[in-house]
């Protein structure tokens, strides 16, 4: 079989199958190296969140659907943990939770009521974080309130690529970098003829493990867009920097506006920060990585949420596109009725944990397994597909502006 992307969805299928199948000869095929999408660039958050927001996720499937993609979420967190901790992958992996904070009044309103829906849910292992608690835990007056999930973890997110690929390599997957697919057909006896620059390779099943870059393959450019993130890094900071700002728990934090910020340590206590904008490419522009603007207001908050870091130097920046459905949940689902051609996106901002997990749940698909992965709801289900580039360019565009407006507003 063949899967196309060498990110963490591409990884985890292979390494699953050949597991689960090892007469199986099991193919990831990544046009640059293993990570060098969404997997390699991420913020290095390991969360339970599902889709963009819980709230949403309700809104578009229902109580009982948004709980049981919790549930899930949970799930694909701890074995993400598992998966690090038990095969030494070298990651910087610290399980030192989740923060969402309140920074103003909008904000605090948002934090309680998903607060309400964890509490309605029965939802345990969160903590609810007052004024004082925040006070004693970051040297900085910008947190009111907060919830904390201490199940989270923080990671270095291109050294678990890399550290995937090795392992599936360990484990007897073929990977083949810097081939980029070109295209792929449907054989008339059955199974594919999936096209490299250098050659062919037919196959019986076909995995797209290619994320937001699905858009470049036509059978699958209604499903998905990519939207661009944004990231800065600090130098490190010295001893007394990062006892002036505090930060003991090391959670990764974000803000509870629309266009959230997203901001933790790093092992050498660096300060990457994340979000408080998006951009967006029209059709297939992927040029879009690289943004002085939200850049210079990424720099800006930092010393917003800490002033005593004034003069910090910012050392590293860059960009990287999220898979986006219209409804803004994730899908896997199969393209041609013989469901031997399979594709995994739309996690937005959240693959982290959820791609390992899915990863394992394709491997089920392709194996002829009833598990409570497959049984997810989101496993085959229809989508609504976006519409041609112009309108999609409009309406991507459009929301930002709005999601923009109602942060100056309310969310500031
Ligand atoms: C800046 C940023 C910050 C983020 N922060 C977080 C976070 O903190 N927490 C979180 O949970 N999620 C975060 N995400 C989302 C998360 O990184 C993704 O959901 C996840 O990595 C997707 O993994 P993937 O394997 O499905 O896709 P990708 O990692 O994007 O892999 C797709 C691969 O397909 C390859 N490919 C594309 N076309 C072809 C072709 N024609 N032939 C061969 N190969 C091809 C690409 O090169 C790429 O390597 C963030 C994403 C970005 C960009």
């Amino acid at each position: 079989m063949v899967i196309i992307g060498g990110g963490y969805t591409g990884l985890s299928a292979g390494r699953h199958l050949k597991q689960m199948k090892p007469g199986m000869d099991v193919r990831v095929i990544e046009s640059e190296i293993c990570g060098y999408g969404a997997s390699g660039r991420n913020g290095g958050f390991s969360i339970t969140l599902f889709g963009l927001t819980k709230g949403i996720t309700q809104f578009r499937f229902s109580d009982e659907k948004a709980k049981s993609a919790h549930g899930y979420m949970e799930q694909a967190v701890d074995y993400l943990h598992d998966f690090i901790t038990g095969n030494n992958i070298d990651c910087d992996y610290e399980r030192s939770g989740y923060l969402l904070v309140g920074t103003s009044p909008g904000q605090i309103k948002r934090v309680e009521h998903d607060f309400k829906i964890m509490e309605r849910w029965g939802m345990g292992g969160v903590e609810r974080w007052d004024k004082e608690r925040l006070s004693a835990e970051f040297g900085s007056d910008f947190y009111k309130i907060g919830w904390f999930e201490p199940r989270c973890g923080i990671l270095n997110p291109a050294k678990l690529a890399r550290g995937m690929k090795e392992f599936a390599e360990s484990q007897g997957v073929t990977v083949y970098e810097q081939s980029p697919v070109v295209g792929f057909s449907r054989n008339r006896g059955g199974g594919f003829t999936v096209r490299t620059e250098t050659g062919d390779i037919g196959c019986e099943y076909l995995v797209f493990a290619t994320n937001a870059y699905s858009v470049l393959f036509p059978e699958l450019k209604s499903i998905q867009r990519p939207a661009f993130t944004h990231i800065v890094m600090t130098e490190p900071l010295s001893k007394i920097q990062l006892k002036s700002i505090g930060w003991g728990c090391r959670a990764g934090v974000e803000d509870a506006r629309d266009l959230i910020h997203y901001y933790r340590l790093t092992k050498d206590n660096r300060i990457v920060m994340g979000g408080g904008d998006v951009s967006f490419g029209y059709g297939t522009d992927f040029n879009k990585d690289l943004n002085e603007k939200i850049f210079a207001h990424l720099e800006h908050h930092v010393i917003e949420v800490f002033p005593q870091l004034k003069g910090i130097r910012f050392t590293n920046k860059w960009g990287g596109p999220v898979s986006v459905t219209v409804d803004m949940a994730p899908v896997i689902g199969y393209l041609g009725k013989d469901k031997k051609c399979i594709f995994s996106m739309g996690c937005v901002g959240h693959g982290v944990s959820m791609t390992t997990t899915n990863g394992r749940a394709i491997a089920d698909m392709i194996a002829g397994l009833q598990t409570s992965r497959t049984d997810m709801f989101f496993v085959g289900r229809k989508t609504f597909p976006w519409p041609p580039d112009l309108l999609s360019y409009g309406v991507s565009n459009a929301i930002r502006g709005f999601m923009k407006l109602e942060d100056r507003l309310y969310y500031k």
